[in-house]
């Protein structure tokens, strides 16, 4: 008996659905991308629990008659080309045909669309693959897609889709890709009846400042410079970021031919620009168009795929350069630049709590061949290796009952606390101990909710992206438990009542930008991440810093504080807060 055979359609859309349809996001950017593909200059996208219940786009395009609109669900139905060389003439951002089938073969699907010629449009009814019904209907020039119910049939896809805060950013990014790129069409975005973005038709620059603009207050597009520059081999327009405005938040965007890209090499190019007028962890905004012969560059590309290649990379390379050096010289930007590096330099004494990523290993000589609770005390021959470990571990449990004999600490060199015990030395990290103190403090108080704020006088603006904004609200209650008192002034800022007591305001926003980094790609147990990063970025934040001279009491309490803690030798964030040196260690020395 033969054993091979074709599967049906269904089951090799729903195939094919895999690759093409991962999430809402890049369902509705195969929506959103035909209607574009028929001439709509207006579009409508109404999401309910970020695409997961309903994705609809809404279009005044050209429409389908009833025969095609049939077709289109078909795999490898397209109006877009007919034969291969069509591949080398693209104008259109789809041209597989394969968008439409493999989104029926996972949702619910229904379907309004009328051409302007005909007097009567057409419903389609499609679930998973089957004809539901269709009939004649009255409906506007242009086509209604509603998507509901994504991976109704595939259980297994639909579990495996995010949360919705996490989707409808990633709906949210794959949109600014393809409305960047056409400022001529209007958009508008609603979630839950809320309109997230609402786009009117105007040039790029109009376009990227109602995306990016963070309020009425703060232009963003009056940070960008024009770059232009045309050769045989490509044109390239669009603006660059001008240095002083680059952070940790930029936005950084390629579009070739009318379609976003991802492009690493051309990336170091523009980098490259700025070198030496950027401090370190800053990066600059950019939004770079290529025009380019579409023979030049590998068009049969993916759909899913946002990386391209050119066929000239290196000269593309050379033209991008220059252009944004030129672009940044144009305004005298870097001549003028003197950044001070020095301050970032290590010192091993710091009048400053360092951020956490900072916290370098102060310069001091010790024997670091031996810390029994590192793995390279493996180093040690194993005989002496395993009584030694022995006998720290027997140390520390007696700790508790040497506290009442420890007597006077000591401060060491501005950082470390030294501590005499019956079996050895204690040295305390005085920075880390106290963070790893407040960190307790902190989440206790998040799930305790007792919130304990101190109220400003006068309010500082907190401004985000739009994107953000979805994030913020994610994390405000426990913002709000460790002290942080925010009122929303309007889409993309807020009001900052009240920070946390021990906190400087003017390391607050920078504090609450950072929080925001931190539990950016938080995904799984959301609430329990995000907890545990806000506390952590908060007690580094108002701890101890390093190069304090502490008092007697000052030093005693905080050494209690730690002890009490269960396991006080180690930080959250997995940092050494206590090393020991026994006293049989030390005697060897000698
Ligand atoms: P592709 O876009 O690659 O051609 P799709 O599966 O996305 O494939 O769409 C199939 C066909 O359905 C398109 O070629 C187009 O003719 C038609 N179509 C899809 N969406 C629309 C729309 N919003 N308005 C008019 N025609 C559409
Ligand atoms: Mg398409």
């Amino acid at each position: 008996m033969d054993v091979v055979h074709l599967l049906p359609d269904n089951v090799a859309n729903q195939i094919a659905a895999g690759e093409v349809i991962q999430r809402p996001a890049s369902c509705l950017k195969e929506l959103v991308e035909n209607s574009i593909d028929a001439s709509a200059t207006r579009i409508q996208v109404i999401v309910r629990d970020a695409g997961k219940t309903l994705m609809q786009v809404i279009d005044n395009g050209k429409g389908m008659s009833p025969t095609d609109v049939r077709m289109a669900f078909e795999r490898h139905a397209t109006s877009k080309i007919s034969n291969a060389s069509d591949l080398f003439h693209l104008h259109t951002m789809g041209f597989r045909g394969e968008a439409l089938a493999s989104i029926c073969a996972v949702a619910q699907v229904e379907v309004q669309t009328r051409r302007e010629e005909d007097e009567m449009g057409t419903r389609l009814l499609i679930n998973g693959s089957d004809v539901i019904s269709q009939e004649p209907c009255s409906c506007p020039v242009g086509t209604n897609f509603k998507v509901k119910n994504l991976f109704y049939n595939v259980p297994v896809r639909r579990k495996f889709l995010k949360t919705d805060q996490t989707e409808m950013r990633n709906i949210l990014t794959d949109f600014y890709r393809i409305v960047l790129v056409y400022p001529k069409i209007q958009f508008t975005l609603i979630h839950q009846d809320e309109i997230v973005l609402d786009l009117t038709a105007g040039t790029e620059k109009q376009r990227i400042e109602a995306i990016f603009q963070h309020s009425p207050r703060q232009s963003f597009t009056s940070q960008l410079l024009d770059i232009r520059c045309d050769t045989d081999l490509v044109s390239i327009r669009g603006f660059v970021g001008k240095p002083e405005a680059a952070g940790k938040n930029a936005q950084q965007y390629f579009f070739v031919n009318g379609r976003y890209m991802r492009h690493p090499y051309f990336h170091k190019a523009v980098m490259t620009a700025y070198q030496g007028m950027l401090q370190a962890e800053d990066n600059p905004s950019y939004f770079i168009y290529f025009d380019i012969d579409p023979e030049a560059i590998d068009v049969n590309i993916h759909p899913t795929k946002t990386e391209i290649k050119f066929s000239d990379e290196q000269p593309i390379f050379q033209i991008i350069l220059a252009s944004v050096r030129e672009a940044l010289g144009k305004f005298n930007i870097a001549p003028s630049l003197d950044f001070d590096t020095k301050g970032k330099i290590d010192m091993p004494v710091q009048t400053q709590a360092p951020r956490p990523g900072q916290l370098e290993r102060p310069v001091t000589t010790r024997n670091t061949t031996y810390n029994p609770f590192k793995a390279h005390a493996i180093h040690l021959p194993a005989t002496d290796w395993q009584p030694m470990y022995e006998k720290v571990a027997e140390a520390e449990q007696s700790l508790f009952a040497d506290l009442d004999e420890i007597g006077k600490c000591y401060q060491y060199a501005g950082r470390y606390i030294l501590l005499n015990t019956r079996k050895g030395l204690m040295v305390v990290d005085q920075h880390r101990a106290h963070a790893h103190v407040l960190y307790t403090t902190y989440y206790h108080q998040m799930e305790q909710a007792q919130s304990v704020s101190q109220q400003l006088l006068f309010p500082e603006v907190w401004e985000i992206t739009l994107e953000d904004t979805i994030l913020v609200e994610q994390i405000r209650y426990d913002l709000q438990q460790v002290g942080f008192d925010l009122e929303q002034l309007d889409k993309t800022a807020y009001s900052v009542l009240g920070i946390p007591p021990r906190m400087e305001v003017s390391a607050a926003i920078a504090t609450l930008q950072q929080m925001l980094d931190d539990v950016r790609d938080t995904d799984t147990n959301v609430r329990e991440n995000c907890r545990r990063k806000i506390a952590l970025r908060l007690a580094y934040e108002t701890a101890i810093p390093y190069g304090k001279i502490l008092s007697d009491d000052e030093m005693e309490q905080l050494i209690k504080d730690l002890l009490s803690l269960p396991d006080y030798r180690t930080s959250e964030d997995g940092k050494t807060v206590v090393s020991f040196f026994l006293s049989e260690e030390i005697e060897k020395r000698f």
